[in-house]
């Protein structure tokens, strides 16, 4: 059986408890790999690691770390359908979004990081009798906390721009998906990236992950991942002032007006309903109908729902892949008991039955439900599987008081002919990121986050750079 170790100070190291954790396949249910169950210990070790290397790489120049980073690049380019193919394995998703989505952007993040830091200029405020230099400088050692579901896109969009701005790093990726944060630190290695400027550890949350935010030596934390870890992450990392960017759950809106493009409508809020098996923060797991159409709208979702394709990842025509636990499974499907208990009607997902040759896996088929309060937990509470409530509304006063009754405030989509109309309803949703006549249309120089309980914070373009950096003033008075 496979064993992926940490990486720490350039060196692939076992922990020093010598205790392991299963991975297992979620499509199949077999166990992939073991990894370390680091403790204190390790997250110790790899901290150390990280502070000694940190003078050396920070001293380097924006110049120096972008050649560094598009280095890396190449590297994951030279393997990326071992990215995409590792990935499908250890998440259960569609090859097809594995290649396309995950192993295209984690190079993605490296090349466009590279070239954004390559422009960073000092600036300069000049005074009558002085002049003022800003400069960005490194925060110093960070901790970098990702989920399952987008495991090396989420890396990569912390790791680069954290090294880029001259800091050192630990990361921690979720014990269910190791597999390319491994390869990203075999990359790493044979690229020769100074040692101890990127380590990782494997291991739980609660150990390897609470252990490693808390401690003394790390100056920044960006967590990806779920509301209740986040608010956990948020007291143990504020009890030492340490910069903090969380990024949270969701429960977002596709907001659908009578007057959109029917047919392209209908496309993309089932791809912004299922997408991953809705496993994405992102995903529009309530749609708004607007109620003229609503009747022929539903009927249209529900046949194009039905005809996805679940079966083997790695077939290219399956649409809908495995869950990613047999927890998260049964936490998921608890919701469409609950939906009935709310007085839900369910128009399709109740079928059972797992691929043929997937019996051991997580499987569930894409469930629409109907009929419930706009205020039900399941119409307002993060769900993050294949399950998507319908509603109808009349007015864009009922729409927007809809869309912002949920505790998470993070992103959402509106469908319409009329661009007046969905710019005046964006703007009165309480979430960081609305698109309009379109979904995951991601331009990595604009700023990615969430408000209320969907996280604190921005990433993305210039924003990260800011996270991941402190800036200063130096003022330097004339003296002629
Ligand atoms: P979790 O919050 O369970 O875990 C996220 C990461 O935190 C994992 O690496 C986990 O390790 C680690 N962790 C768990 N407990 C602690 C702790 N006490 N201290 C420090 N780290 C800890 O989230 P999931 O992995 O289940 O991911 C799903 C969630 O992520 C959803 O809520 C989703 O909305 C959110 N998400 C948000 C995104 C955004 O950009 N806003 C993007 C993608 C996902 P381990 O898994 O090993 O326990």
């Amino acid at each position: 059986m496979k064993k992926l170790r940490n990486y720490i100070g350039g060196e692939f190291s076992n922990s020093e408890n010598h205790n392991w954790i299963s991975s297992f396949n979620p499509a199949s249910g077999l166990e992939i790999c073991k990894i370390e169950k680091s403790d204190f210990q390790d997250v110790d070790n790899a901290v150390k690691a990280a502070k000694d290397a940190f003078d050396e790489w920070s001293s380097k120049t924006f110049k120096e770390r972008a050649d560094w980073l598009i280095k890396i690049a190449k590297g994951l380019e030279s393997r990326i359908d071992e990215i995409a193919n590792l990935e499908s394995m250890d998440t259960g998703k569609p090859i097809t979004i594995a290649k396309e989505v995950d192993a295209k952007r984690s190079i993605l993040n490296f090349e466009f990081f590279a070239e954004i830091i390559s422009d960073i200029e000092t600036q300069e405020f000049e005074m009558r009798d002085a002049t003022n230099i800003v400069i960005q400088k490194p925060v110093g050692v960070g901790a970098l906390i990702t989920p399952w579901n987008l495991p090396l896109y989420l890396l990569s969009w912390k790791v680069a721009p954290a090294i880029g701005m001259g800091n050192t790093v630990v990361c921690k990726p979720s014990e269910l998906t190791p597999m390319t944060a491994d390869l990203l630190m075999r990359v790493i290695d044979d690229v020769n990236l100074p040692p101890g400027v990127v380590n990782l550890i494997h291991g739980d949350g609660e150990v390897a992950g609470s252990g490693l935010v808390s401690h003394d030596g790390i100056d920044l934390v960006s967590f990806t991942g779920g509301t209740l870890t986040g608010e956990k992450v948020a007291t143990s990392s504020a009890k030492s002032f340490k910069k903090m960017s969380l990024e949270l759950g969701g429960k977002n809106s596709s907001i659908v007006f009578s007057d959109c493009d029917l047919e392209r409508t209908l496309d993309d809020v089932v791809r912004a309903g299922f997408l991953n098996q809705g496993q994405i923060c992102l995903c529009g797991s309530r749609v708004l109908i607007e109620d003229s159409i609503y009747e022929n709208f539903k009927k249209r979702l529900v046949e194009k729902v039905d005809g996805l394709k679940m079966g083997d990842p790695f077939d290219e025509s399956t649409e809908i892949g495995s869950l990613i636990s047999k927890e998260h499974r049964d936490k998921v499907s608890s919701y469409v008991d609950l939906a009935i208990e709310e007085g839900g009607e369910i128009l399709t997902g109740l079928q059972s039955g797992k691929p043929i040759g997937f019996e051991g896996g997580n499987w569930m088929n894409p469930v629409i439900i109907e009929g419930l309060s706009v205020n039900s937990r399941c119409s307002t509470e993060e769900i993050f599987g294949p399950i998507v409530t319908i509603h109808s509304f009349s007015t864009e006063q009922e729409v927007i008081s809809i869309a912002n009754n949920t505790d998470y405030g993070l992103a959402g989509s509106i469908w319409t002919a009329d661009i007046e109309k969905a710019q005046r309803v964006a703007k009165s949703i309480n979430s960081g990121m609305i698109w309009i006549n379109t979904w995951l249309h991601r331009d990595l120089r604009v700023p990615f986050g969430g408000v209320k309980k969907s996280g604190m914070g921005r990433e993305g373009g210039r924003w990260s750079l800011d996270f991941f950096s402190e800036t200063m003033n130096i003022c330097i008075k004339d003296t002629k």
